[in-house]
């Protein structure tokens, strides 16, 4: 099986304004199929398993929803739920959990 390629983006701009608005020191935010970093190096968030499944799974909620799909999915369930409650989130926070969810991931 063909493995999703994606690429991390470090001390990203996208990043920086997500992590002011959320008020946290370091954040990931994917879009598509890159990793958008902020406060963290590329070397931390490869060493850091759970977060990478985490990011793993919005990539493939990326590759299920498409990407305007996915946008538009996120932002009406952060209006209806928040951060913490989006549907979106649930499931990437269960995914820390789940080691399959790296398998067809390529970090390139
Ligand atoms: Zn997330």
């Amino acid at each position: 099986m063909e493995k999703i390629k994606c690429r991390i983006r470090e001390n990203s701009w996208l990043a920086r304004i997500a992590a002011r608005f959320m008020r946290v020191q370091s954040v990931a935010m994917v879009l598509g199929r890159t990793i958008h970093l902020y406060g963290a190096s590329r070397e931390r968030f490869l060493s850091d398993i759970a977060w990478m499944r985490h990011e793993a799974c919005h990539i493939k909620q990326y590759q299920h929803l498409g990407y305007f799909g996915f946008l538009w999915q996120y932002f009406s369930e952060y209006l209806r739920r928040g951060y913490y409650n989006n549907t979106l989130e649930v499931a990437a926070r269960a995914s820390e959990e789940d080691p399959a969810i790296l398998d067809d991931i390529e970090i390139i």
